[in-house]
């Protein structure tokens, strides 16, 4: 059922104080697989600081010695392996829960390769662990049913590929964004589903995860190439907006580098993954410094979250980062993409990851020198 709201920008309900901050940057590194640790892959990276990330990247010197590129970055919060959802999500979607149950606008998104746990955080663990969809939607329902403001749980959840949009709640149905004569983003058609308590709502949930697994096949699964957004509203009386999060499930950033792969359909998927998640760095940064002008338009991720550039959002960036040693290309791309969104804070100084060059005393063995044939 679609109520065919309007999608206008949410109105700053309640006015955020002068220097707090708006945009928070979070690692989070998972723990390596049963299967990774029998490979006997080895751990490149340290979590020991509550904001500090270390990368130990081995390399091998043109003279076969090998040294240890330590590359240490700062961000507002990391987390180890230790660490369990609850607790993420106590330091990071948390806050913004509150901030949309005052009426605000926030959107928090997962970020990472393929297999370094975006997934995890945000749906929950095979064993049953609940993520950060549930964690929340437990507690907006715990407020809802507490306060005398009589407001109602909206829910849409769909999934941009390729720069088009797949309604997760609807059979995958081809979906339009449009910008109105006021220049709000309207998605003609979405199903917004109104659910009153929050276990209908996880059920909803549910079945727009089900639509998404379809069309999987093993590593190159559907939703490692696509943004899944999921999308919860309060609605006051006059169906105006009391407060909106989006949760936003992006796609395996190391697709984003598909763009010279042979295949023709991966190179159109890595472009148009590449050019989503620059944008979305762009537009997050226009929070921080207070530009008048977003570049929303550059992508269909950044033109459906439009109003989460403006006003007085609030914006979290988990960035997972696996800890296996073959991953740390990979890894350190995400760290770099996390450092440019961070806001600039005193931490500035400590941007751009800065690296520590350390000799490892063993010297890898030379190889033979071909031996000259010599003719007698
Ligand atoms: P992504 O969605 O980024 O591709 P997944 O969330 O599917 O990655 O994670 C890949 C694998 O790692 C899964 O088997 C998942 O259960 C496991 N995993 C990810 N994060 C954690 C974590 N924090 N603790 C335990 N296992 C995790
Ligand atoms: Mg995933």
């Amino acid at each position: 059922y679609n109520y065919g709201l309007p999608r206008s920008s949410t109105p700053a309900l309640n006015k955020r104080r002068q220097g707090e901050q708006r945009i928070c940057v979070c690692v989070r590194k998972r723990p390596l697989t049963c299967a990774e640790s029998r490979r006997g892959e080895a751990d490149a990276v340290t979590t020991s600081d509550r904001e500090c990330v270390v990368i130990n990247e081995t390399k091998v010197a043109l003279d076969l010695t090998q040294y240890i590129l330590q590359h240490r970055f700062f961000f507002n919060q990391v987390f180890g392996e230790e660490s369990s959802n609850e607790e993420v999500y106590q330091r990071t979607a948390y806050p913004l829960v509150q901030h949309m149950l005052s009426g605000g606008e926030a959107t928090c998104f997962a970020y990472g390769q393929t297999g370094a746990g975006k997934t995890h955080t945000m749906l929950g663990s095979a064993t049953g662990k609940p993520g950060l969809y549930e964690l929340a939607v437990r507690d907006i329902f715990t407020h809802l049913s507490t306060s005398h403001v009589q407001n109602q749980a909206y829910v849409s959840f769909f999934e941009i590929y390729c720069g088009h949009l797949y309604d997760l709640l609807d059979h995958r149905k081809r979906l339009f964004a449009r910008e109105d004569r006021k220049k709000a983003v309207q998605i003609a058609g979405l199903r917004t589903v109104r659910v009153e308590s929050a276990d209908s709502l996880l059920e909803v949930i549910s079945q727009g995860i089900k639509e998404r697994k379809q069309g999987t096949n093993g590593v190159n699964a559907l939703s490692s190439r696509s943004h899944a957004l999921l999308e919860i509203q309060l609605k006051g009386e006059n169906l105006q907006s009391a407060g909106r999060i989006w949760f936003v499930d992006l796609a395996g950033s190391e697709r984003a580098s598909d763009t010279k792969d042979p295949n023709r359909q991966s190179r159109i998927e890595g472009a148009e993954i590449n050019q989503s998640l620059l944008a979305l760095k762009e537009c997050i940064r226009t929070l921080d410094q207070k530009k008048q002008h977003i570049p929303f338009r550059q992508s269909k991720l950044t033109q459906v979250l439009k109003d989460s550039f403006i006003g007085d959002s609030l914006t979290c960036m988990i960035a997972n980062i696996s800890p296996c040693h073959l991953a740390t290309e990979h890894t350190l791309n995400t760290l770099r993409y996390a450092d440019r969104v961070k806001e600039l804070t005193k931490q500035e100084c400590l941007r751009g990851g800065n690296v520590v060059k350390i000799p490892v005393n063993t010297r890898k063995e030379i190889p033979p020198k071909k031996q000259k044939l010599v003719t007698q």
